[in-house]
């Protein structure tokens, strides 16, 4: 039978075409219930059982569930929940939902592709039976309505005696004409109140009003225009459109980034009815406020923490800080490290800066976020009538978000953990957004509830890698080996005297390498680099998984994987003395390091040795051993020192980073002992020739797809950002020159004071945090001089050596055997520039978010460790602020914040300054003692943790008190100094050691993690982001 179906489209144009398809109508499609005997159901896909008689008290009988769009849209959470299955998916809301929510899409997309949820998409679109034209003068939204009904009644029909078909539908009408018909319709919170074996799940309801707040205060916000409203205004140049960000230090500050006039500015917005409901992340459209009301740069605006006043705006424009961030651990300053779009926005001090309001919302960006429910403050009307739902507050981790309102009927159990809340909206009447309780944690405080929310909070995706996923794993699993099939266009280097060099107890090593003497007087080397390529092909479950993943993820006690472990530790990892697979890059360097050629190929190898660097430099050091791996070790140095030479006198840098590693407690895995990071000269050796590699392939993927090309860039920092530390450091003669790479590392060199050795490490941690942000980008969006990799000087870059645990190398191993030939039959993705772009977008997201994740860790174990712990420690100061000034602890490497104001009133932040400011020295003193802070000077301080309160989201959080010098009404008493363990090891890292160390699990199950701002995205090395490689390999592995 066949259906005509049309709609109009608009053309790129603009003229409006009637589309018309034809559409031919089956009868064969099956209902999908398992129970069904009918014969068109039977052969077809049966994924729904039924629910049993009794699941349901409003709805005792055995039935299955058909929701209506708006469940979908809007009650995915409960959807989700274990308590919903035998569910229909009707073609009608499926198709909705795709055009409308692609979150929404992919949830419920997920849902049908679980087996143990058993839901059922039923095509009634395409079948004769449930097919529903469209009626005259009937909208599209009562034709789907009438389709659902439609399809509700020949369910009730089809199906075996004894199973009934259940409606969830909140809009009243669709269920009065459902019941009308005979059906059973309920609406959500009918149906979820009948569900008493999840009394959770009435606190999941999403909510789409908020008329309990309106009544009560007289709050109201400004209108939201419509969307056309905001196309036109866009369109006409009144409004401009941006993403909303939120100031870490003061929720009631935003602030987008955009175009005005033809120039790339910022608008900052602030105060509530100036942000207008907009939340962090939000897509938003933005009318510029008049002159008058724009700010002046370096203009403090900061809003007080307390918000329980019913009114709009409180401003207090005194205060730096705000009270409640007393003092944090260097991991949690995020934006200290200046992003390309912080660079840009950078504007001279004294310059305008734009104000403006928000007027309407483009896209709401909301997701799950992870926080406390402020403790119920009359406990005892709470006992005892648990079935009432009551309004609390949840705080949000995040203190970007604002507080949210949510109903719950177990806020006594709550208190004091861990839970979910998503949004459900933010009425104009209600002063903040409307939630509701998604999911519980965990306790707070718990080491493991709270590495779960550091996951969550970072998106990072850590369940277990699903059925589909691990069907993509070669059949023979461990017992895989390489066989003949396997080498056809492979070069056979099994007789190499390969090796590798990684920590202890390294589990996936994805590189190795080899040297040795040509004939001519010059030198082979080799690097070989896992070939993951020809196990994970393009667009299958478990490419897309890592895709999607990005990179493999380091706690510190934890690791997350990118590819499942059987690819990663074994069948890709290059281990001694079994044959792999590999893709080499294989030099010929004349005796001074000369290149004089490079070949790239797909390999085998089978590696005669896997070092730790301590067996490594064990070997480089003993000029006895001449067996052949100690021999190509030595070669390896030799050749690794010269290149350094030439790279550094090009002008790459040294920086560093205050890098420590935790001691963890065998079972308990509780921090025992923390330390500093070092460096060996067997790390430097190994990242000279991963940067080569990387440096070459990067060249020769470019030279084939210069259009397409996944690369690396790391942007000149801009000059602004240097200001200050240029003016600190003058203060002790010492000159800094930004100018250019060279000379920044030149005078990084000379940065150097006799008394004080470390003095140059700190001048390179701060110079650090001038840097840039290396990314991810397609070649072929920018110009070949924008390519440029700052950190590393060099012209062009990319990640090409670690395929085990970046998604990025897999491409560009991708790209490399398309250039050489080995790969004919790539696929047209590949080399496609759009789709390029989108993919570096995506990484670049995923590996800022997974090194926050692993700050957050690190910080999670600095407060567990200083927990009942006082320690009075030596610290310097490296910035220096109105009212306090913050002190960097080089022996835990932690930063935090020492306030300059009397104690007073909890929140208040205008209590009597005890330093006085002199906003042209930068410095702090003191008047009655003259005791003077300014940047790099010594003090001592004392160092403990605190519990914070539920505005904080009951964070425990380091704080940070000034023993010396003595300021009275400042200063604390000195403590006993308490022995803690402590190697130190001043060591300074170079650029390519910045990146994290990989760590020493294994036997002595000790886990580095890597402290500092600097990232190995700010700094580009091969251990880029092998902090706390094998982290997580004890015991299995905590996944
Ligand atoms: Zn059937």
């Amino acid at each position: 039978m066949l259906q005509s179906r049309s709609h109009v489209r608009k053309t790129r144009k603009g003229s409006v075409i009637k589309v018309v398809r034809e559409l031919y109508l089956r009868e064969d499609i099956g209902c999908g219930v398992g129970v069904c005997a009918d014969a068109v159901c039977a052969s077809g896909v049966r994924t729904m059982q039924a629910l049993p008689a009794n699941a349901n008290k409003r709805h005792a009988m055995p039935h299955i569930i058909v929701p209506d769009t708006n469940m979908f849209l809007h009650q995915m959470d409960l959807l989700e929940h274990k308590a919903f299955s035998d569910v229909v998916v009707l073609q009608t809301a499926l198709d909705e939902v795709r055009h409308r929510s692609t979150q929404m899409y992919a949830r419920l997309r997920a849902i049908t592709a679980d087996v143990d949820k058993r839901f059922y998409v039923f095509s009634n679109e395409f079948m004769r039976d449930t097919f529903v034209k469209r009626v005259k003068d009937e909208s599209p939204n009562d034709r789907n309505d009438r389709a659902i009904r439609e399809a509700c009644r020949w369910y009730a029909k089809h199906l075996p005696s004894g199973i009934s078909v259940v409606l969830i539908s909140d809009d009243a009408d669709n269920r009065r004409k459902a019941t009308a018909d005979g059906m059973f319709a309920y609406s959500v919170r009918e149906y979820v109140e009948g569900l008493t074996a999840f009394p959770e799940l009435v606190d999941m309801i999403a909510v789409n009003d908020d008329a309990d707040d309106a009544a009560a205060k007289k709050i109201s916000y400004p209108d939201h225009l419509t969307p056309s409203q905001i196309t036109a205004g866009l369109k006409s140049g009144a409004f401009c459109q941006g993403t909303l960000g939120i100031s870490f230090h003061n929720f009631l500050e935003g602030s987008i980034y955009t175009k005005v006039d033809g120039e790339d500015t910022s608008v900052k917005i602030i105060g509530r009815t100036h942000l207008n409901r907009g939340v962090h992340g939000d897509v938003v459209a933005v009318r510029i406020l008049p002159k008058s009301e724009w700010l002046r740069q370096g203009d403090n605006v900061v809003l007080d923490a307390e918000e329980d006043d019913e009114t709009l705006e409180k401003v207090d424009p005194n205060s730096l800080l705000d009270a409640s961030a007393a003092a944090v651990p260097v991991p949690e300053q995020d934006d200290e490290m200046q992003t390309e779009e912080t660079e840009q926005r950078a504007a001279k001090s004294g310059d305008w800066v734009r104000t403006g309001c928000i007027v309407g919302i483009i896209q709401r960006k909301w997701r799950p976020f992870c926080g406390t429910i402020e403790a119920p403050k009359d406990v005892s009307s709470d006992s005892g009538s648990s079935s009432q739902q009551k309004f609390v507050f949840f705080w949000p981790m995040d203190k970007r978000i604002p507080k949210i309102k949510i109903r719950t009927r177990q806020a006594k159990q709550l208190a004091g953990q861990r839970i979910m809340v998503a949004i459900d909206s933010w009425g104009k009447q209600s002063l903040y957004p409307m939630g509701h309780f998604v999911k519980a944690l965990g306790n707070v405080g718990d080491r493991k509830t709270e590495t779960d929310v550091i996951l969550l909070e970072h998106d990072v995706r850590f369940m277990p890698f699903s059925k589909q996923v691990m069907s993509y794993l070669p059949d023979e699993g461990e017992a895989w080996v390489v066989k003949e099939e396997h080498l056809a266009g492979r070069m056979d280097f099994r007789h190499l005297d390969v090796c590798s060099i990684d920590p202890p107890g390294c589990t996936d090593i994805d590189d190795a390498l080899h040297a040795r003497l040509l004939p001519n007087g010059n030198y082979e080397v080799g690097v070989h680099i896992a070939d993951v390529s020809h196990f994970v092909k393009p667009g299958n479950a478990m490419d897309q998984e890592a895709a999607t993943r990005g990179t493999t993820v380091y706690l510190v006690d934890r690791r997350i994987d990118m590819l499942p472990s059987l690819l990663g530790t074994n069948l890709c990892s290059l281990r001694s003395n079994v044959e792999r697979l590999s893709f080499s890059c294989i030099w010929e360097v004349t005796p001074d390091a000369d290149i004089i050629d490079v070949k790239y190929s797909k390999s085998v190898i089978r590696s005669r040795a896997s070092l730790t660097y301590d067996a490594a430099q064990a070997r480089l050091d003993d000029p006895t051993l001449t067996d052949p791996v100690s021999t190509g070790i030595k070669l390896l140095n030799s050749i690794a020192k010269k290149l350094r030479a030439k790279r550094m006198a090009n002008g790459a840098l040294v920086l560093a980073s205050p890098e420590v590693r935790f001691s963890l407690d065998n079972d308990a895995q509780d921090p025992l002992d923390v330390e500093l990071k070092e460096m060996k000269d067997t790390n430097a050796l190994v990242e000279e020739f991963m940067l080569l590699a990387n440096i070459y392939v990067a060249k020769k993927i470019y030279s084939v797809f210069p259009d397409s090309s996944m690369l690396r860039r790391h942007p000149k920092p801009s000059a602004t950002n240097f200001e200050s530390l240029i003016k600190a450091a003058a203060e002790y003669g010492i000159e800094i020159d930004p100018s250019n790479n060279r000379t920044l590392s030149d005078s990084l060199d000379k940065a150097v004071l006799a008394d004080e050795p470390y003095f140059n490490k700190l001048i390179r941690i701060m110079t650090t945090r001038c840097m840039m942000q290396a990314v991810y980008f397609c070649s072929g969006t920018l110009a070949p001089e924008d390519f440029w990799h700052y950190g590393l000087a060099t012209d062009i870059y990319t990640h090409f050596t670690s395929p085990i645990r970046r998604y990025a190398d897999l491409v560009v191993h991708r790209l490399l055997a398309a250039c050489i030939g080995y790969d004919k039959t790539y696929s047209s993705d590949l080399v496609d520039k759009v789709k390029a772009s989108e993919l570096s977008d995506v990484l670049n997201f995923r590996h800022r978010n997974a090194q926050q994740a692993s700050r957050s860790s690190v910080e999670l174990f600095t407060n567990l460790f200083f927990k009942n712990k006082v320690i009075q420690e030596e610290g310097f100061v490296i910035r220096v602020m109105k009212n306090g000034f913050s002190v960097i602890i080089p022996r835990f490497g932690i930063e935090g914040i020492v306030h300059s104001q009397a104690a007073g009133p909890k929140g208040s932040t205008d209590n009597a300054q005890l330093l006085t400011h002199d906003a042209v020295a930068n410095t702090l003193t003191c008047p009655t003692t003259g005791a003077q802070i300014r940047i790099f000077g010594k003090v001592i301080v004392r160092v403990s943790v605190e519990e914070a309160g539920q505005e904080a989201a009951q964070r425990s959080k380091l704080v940070v008190k000034l023993i010396e010098p003595r300021v009275p009404g400042l200063s604390v008493d000195p403590v006993e100094v308490q022995k803690v363990k402590v190697d130190v090891v001043p060591a300074v890292v170079d650029i390519p050691g910045v990146g994290k160390v990989k760590t020493n699990v294994g036997e002595t199950n000790r886990v580095t993690a890597e402290m500092g701002v600097v990232s190995g995205d700010a700094v580009e090395t091969k251990a880029g982001s092998t902090g706390g490689k094998g982290a997580g390999k004890k015991k299995g592995g905590k996944k």
